[in-house]
């Protein structure tokens, strides 16, 4: 029987109409613009400078912090510039601009098809490989895999979770690399458990996904027993971390608190093949697995992208933007990120491109809270979100943080129930932000 979380949830149509879409190649792009803020932490700082010729899988910046990442280049050629552009918000980010010439690898990287099974490094030295690929988390945060699998002295990490819910919907990258790489992700997922030295890994998969689990069980029953595959029932947010721990492990993450505390990390199926690559193949993270899809497309798509590559290029590619699309999202509806600027870039993390139609993108007219309470019976955190909305609009920070306005996940479960259309999330999201700098501002007991 397939297992969950216990509070709240939603069943939202999961329109996966890109699921039978295999991952194609996409064509190589004139220029690249490569973020150095790509991940969680410090941005990275560029080693390279304009004139300069680079090799695809070449160290282009180089981490800057404790929780940093290296940078590798996803083109060859020569470097245009190094400048501030905008992101996909319209922030301004320092990019390393590079002209496309060819497509020349460095030599180290292992292009070949060969699946390789056999692990010769020990842990220290696959975390310090990660380190050097620059590998983060592709489920969305994209914090350094390697500082989240180096548990902090006095916590120890008993179980190892891959992420292969994909509950949001639309989203289907992480379903081909499941259907498409089972055996590189079950390597993966060996090579993070000797990371972390842990005897048991958990890959929890929603069980809308039958033909992805039927090939996970076969080949991690014959192959990888250690690794149990666990059906999940369909239900938004069962990716979310906390709801995934609970819903395998029955363990509940502490207010505050990280998965660590518990005893578990939790990686994504997209990082457990970044993570093979990395350790197997010697390949930098310069790529990833993205879906991109709307009712409005005539054919929908999987691509292997190259990071660095702007919405524009995406467009163009599939044969330009649908006349009636009228929103671009990047990632699925429930938590990705409107795209306010075309001529952004791709970054490690980007999962999906979304396109949506005006009646897709409506949002009904504001009215009063008729104290209905379905957005707290919806709420997976156990929060009143009605509440946390009317604290947040009359400025009330305290009463936010005794209501735990800093739990919430921002999942958009409240605003997706609510009937009077209150737009709860975007009042939560902002109180929350504002409580955790005060929390994180206070002196440690
Ligand atoms: S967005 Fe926050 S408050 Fe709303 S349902 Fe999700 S966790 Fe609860
Ligand atoms: S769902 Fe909307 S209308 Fe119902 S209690 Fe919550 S905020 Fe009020």
């Amino acid at each position: 029987m397939s297992k969950t979380f216990s509070l709240g949830g939603i069943h939202p149509h999961d329109n996966k109409i890109s699921a039978a879409a295999s991952i194609e190649n996409f064509p190589l792009v004139d220029t690249a613009y490569i973020s150095m803020s790509q991940h969680l932490g410090a941005p990275a700082e560029p080693v390279v400078a304009k004139g300069d010729i680079v090799k695809v899988g070449q160290l282009i910046a180089k981490s800057s912090g404790f929780i940093s990442a290296n940078i590798h280049s996803s083109v060859s050629g020569v470097v245009s510039s190094v400048e501030l552009l905008p992101d996909l918000s319209g922030t301004m980010v320092q990019h390393v601009v590079i002209k496309v010439d060819g497509d020349v690898w460095m030599e180290n990287i292992d292009r070949s098809e060969e699946i390789v099974g056999e692990i010769k490094l020990s842990g220290p030295e696959i975390i310090a490989k990660i380190a050097e690929c620059g590998i983060v988390g592709l489920g969305g945060a994209a914090f350094p895999t390697n500082i989240k699998l180096s548990p902090p002295p006095g916590k120890k990490a008993e179980y190892l979770i891959i992420n292969g819910a994909e509950c949001e919907p639309y989203l289907t990258s992480d379903y081909r690399i499941m259907v498409e790489s089972p055996e590189q992700i079950l390597i993966g997922t060996k090579i993070m458990m000797r990371a972390l030295n842990v005897k048991n890994a958990y890959f929890g998969v929603e069980d809308n996904k039958p033909k992805a689990i039927k090939l996970l069980k076969k080949i991690a029953g014959k192959n990888y027993p250690e690794i149990k595959i666990v059906p999940l029932t369909k239900r938004y947010p069962q990716g979310g971390e906390k709801q995934m721990i609970e819903a395998i492990t029955g363990r509940q993450v502490p207010s505050m608190g990280l998965p660590i505390d518990v005893g578990v990390v939790v990686q994504n199926v997209g990082t457990a093949l970044a993570v093979y690559e990395a350790v197997q193949k010697n390949k930098p993270l310069f790529d990833g697995i993205v879906t991109i899809t709307g009712n409005c497309m005539t054919e929908q798509r999987n691509f292997r992208l190259r990071v660095g590559t702007t919405f524009d290029t995406m467009m163009y590619a599939i044969g330009g933007l649908p006349k009636d699309a009228v929103k671009l999202i990047s990632g699925g509806p429930m938590m990705g990120k409107a795209v306010c600027r075309m001529d952004a870039a791709s970054v490690k993390s980007t999962s999906a491109l979304l396109l949506l139609t005006e009646a897709e993108t409506k949002r009904g007219v504001e009215s009063n809270c008729i104290r209905c309470a379905k957005c707290v019976d919806a709420c997976p955190m156990g929060l009143e979100p009605y509440l946390l909305n009317r604290l947040s609009r009359a400025d009330r920070i305290e009463d936010l943080e005794e209501h735990m306005v800093h739990d919430c996940i921002e999942c958009g479960c409240c605003l997706y129930t609510c009937p009077s259309n209150i737009p709860l999330l975007d009042t939560i999201r902002l109180s929350k932000a504002q409580v955790i700098k005060i929390i994180r501002s206070r002196p440690k007991k």
